[in-house]
């Protein structure tokens, strides 16, 4: 049995004429109920059309360019002859994005959604780290209103406040005291340094404040408006935020970017004691503990374990697995590795920690592995074992946004999630989580919700230790090479015969390519040494440029600096490097 059924747009809130920017479906398509047939534009946002019912399209009278208003028939369509398992033709667009979009906006439903609460705003954005703030001020210079939701007292989310700022600044102090040690097999002996552990510490909190007050000002001169509180979604337009201040209020949205980040992840036997720290706590260094066991050999974990054992704490680590640093190559982690065994008491890897007990002069920890001890006290236990984003903890479910056990909410291209008008960025939406992921994520979704055709469509991010050595790497790594099959050659330029390297007292670090045996384009590369961080930006450029070897080679660089071993690394893959001799990889 079917009937038949005008199709006409609704309720539109405040618009009146409305272009139409996409038919999504074809005459003669089968739609299920809510499916988008056609979009919308106005100056704020874009909305689609739902099918009224489920049924068969039998005619549409709109193409894109047209303009529509409320009660205006569209199209004619046959009910009750479709069912959910066959879905309408997709739209080119939609065909493209990895996740189906499984929800579509009832602009009706939208606006009484919107009119019920105390605010209002264009573009709400729930969390100000890098992600969040990037996108709200990427959204205001594009011409939104925009709201800036954040629970701390200052914006810079994670990274500006307890992550990559203060870790580098306590890195620097660390790198300094190595630096002025190292010296003195060259003739120069200073003191040993005295540490005023509250001086360093509010050091590094005036370089965070300098920082996040900076945002603040940003925030002002854009008009955003920032609300101190945390965030909960009430509907798919809507969260309600318990406010700093202890009040409420309710803020509807017509769309939002999430970029609520990630959290420490905790172990089950953690007992409550402030001597057992996440990066958080052990970013506090006022007073040093009698000794630091690190759980976890990451990145975050050996950077901070860095740190304390140059401020003289004997430092442990314990890695589960059998290397620092899963991800890196080992050619490249190695020289770090080293150095690390002569700053660090003892490294344990392929070790498990069992349990942790408070004692009186510390926290009492257990192990499984072939090196262990059975047991032993530390002063101080940072838990290093990872991060998880923090999708469940928003709401997510009234406003019908997936979120799987992770924590973590798919996204297309576009940064929409399942939700059209709700995007989601950085930490949230899964690793690599780094905080300039979430920042090009943030621009991205913020040029999407003002109506730009913007894709996230890196080919590359870089990640980088800021250890001493730094440990940087960008695209294909030799162990994702071998793993995965993917034909490559490598080239590799020791800094052993870098003159600056040597200049600088250093002679571990490395410069590796992999190089496309088929032409010559560079496909990743890593680096280790003094200042590799800064050095990958630019293997990285040559990627996203389809650059050769040759590229890298024939671009003069200056001498003598580190960047020259990146176009040494490129010569020796060539057959054209004369600083050292190396058998001929190709000739080109
Ligand atoms: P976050 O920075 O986590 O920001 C999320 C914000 O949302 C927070 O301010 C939070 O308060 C707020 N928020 C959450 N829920 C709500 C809610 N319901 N309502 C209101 N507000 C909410 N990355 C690098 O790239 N380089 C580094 O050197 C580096 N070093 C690091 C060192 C450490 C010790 C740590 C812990 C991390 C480091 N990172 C580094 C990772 C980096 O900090 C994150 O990847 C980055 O901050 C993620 O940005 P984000 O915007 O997704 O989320």
């Amino acid at each position: 049995m079917s009937n038949k059924q005008a199709i006409v747009i609704p309720d539109l809130g405040d618009f009146g004429a409305v272009d139409v920017i996409e038919v999504l479906v074809e005459v003669g398509a089968t739609v299920a109920a809510e499916d988008g047939l056609i979009t919308l534009e106005t100056d704020k946002a874009t909305m689609d059309i739902p099918a009224p019912a489920d049924g068969t399209i039998t005619a549409l009278t709109v193409k894109a360019g047209d303009q529509v208003s409320e009660g205006d028939v569209i199209g004619e369509m046959t009910v009750g002859e479709s069912s959910a398992a066959q879905p309408a033709e997709p739209a080119a667009e939609s065909e493209e994005a990895p996740y189906e979009q499984t929800q579509t906006i009832n602009p009706a439903t939208a606006a009484a959604a919107i009119s019920d609460t105390d605010q209002k705003t264009q573009l709400l954005v729930l969390g100000a780290g890098p992600g969040g703030y990037a996108a709200a001020f990427r959204a205001a210079d594009l011409g939104m209103q925009v709201t800036l939701i954040e629970k701390h007292a200052s914006l810079g989310g994670v990274c500006l406040n307890v992550g990559c700022i203060p870790s580098k600044a306590f890195l620097h102090a660390a790198k300094v005291i190595d630096e002025a040690e190292s010296m003195a097999k060259h003739g120069i002996r200073f003191a040993k340094p005295e540490i005023d552990t509250q001086a360093l510490g509010g050091w590094k909190a005036s370089v965070v404040n300098r920082l996040t007050g900076g945002l603040k000002q940003l925030a002002k001169q854009r008009k955003v408006s920032v609300v101190h509180g945390t965030g909960e979604f009430i509907s798919p337009n809507a969260v309600s935020v318990a406010l700093a201040d202890g009040g409420s209020t309710t803020i509807g949205f017509e769309q939002c970017i999430i970029a609520a980040g990630s959290a420490p992840i905790r172990l089950p036997f953690e007992p409550d004691d402030a001597r057992v720290v996440d990066s958080t706590g052990a970013l506090e260094i006022d007073p040093l503990p009698s000794s630091l066991l690190v759980v976890g050999g990451g990145i975050i974990g050996v950077e901070l374990g860095s740190v304390y054992a140059a401020l003289g704490v004997p430092v442990t680590v314990v890695e589960l697995t059998n290397e620092l640093m899963p991800g890196a190559d080992r050619d490249l982690v190695r020289p770090l590795q080293k150095r690390l065994a002569a700053q660090f008491k003892s490294i344990m890897l392929n070790t498990k920690v069992t349990g942790m007990s408070v004692a009186d002069d510390g926290i009492n920890v257990t192990f499984e592995g072939k090196d262990a001890p059975e047991s032993e006290t530390f002063g101080k236990v940072l838990v290093a074992v990872g991060r998880r984003a923090n999708g469940q903890k928003i709401g997510a479910e009234a406003a019908g946004i997936a979120v799987d056990q992770r924590g973590e909410i798919a996204v297309d291209k576009q940064m929409r999630t399942n939700v059209p008008h709700i995007f989601a960025i950085g930490d949230i939406v899964g690793q690599p989580m780094l905080a300039h992921k979430a920042t090009h994520e943030g621009h991205v979704a913020a040029e999407v919700a003002a109506g730009e055709k913007s894709f996230f469509d890196a080919r590359v991010i870089p990640s980088v230790a800021y250890t001493d050595p730094e440990v940087a790497w960008v695209g294909l790594t030799e162990t994702e090479a071998k793993r995965d099959g993917v034909a490559y050659e490598a080239a590799a330029f020791p800094w052993a015969a870098s003159g600056r390297s040597l200049a600088m007292g250093r002679d571990e670090g490395k410069t590796k390519i992999l190089f496309d045996p088929a032409n010559g384009r560079i496909l990743g590369g890593g680096i280790v040494g003094t200042s590799a961080g800064d050095l990958i930006g630019e293997i990285g450029f040559a990627i996203e440029m389809g650059a050769d070897a040759e590229d890298l080679g024939l671009t003069v660089h200056p001498h003598p600096t580190l960047s020259e071993t990146v176009a040494l690394t490129a010569e020796a893959y060539e057959g054209t490097l004369t600083d050292l001799y190396v058998p001929k990889k190709k000739k080109r």
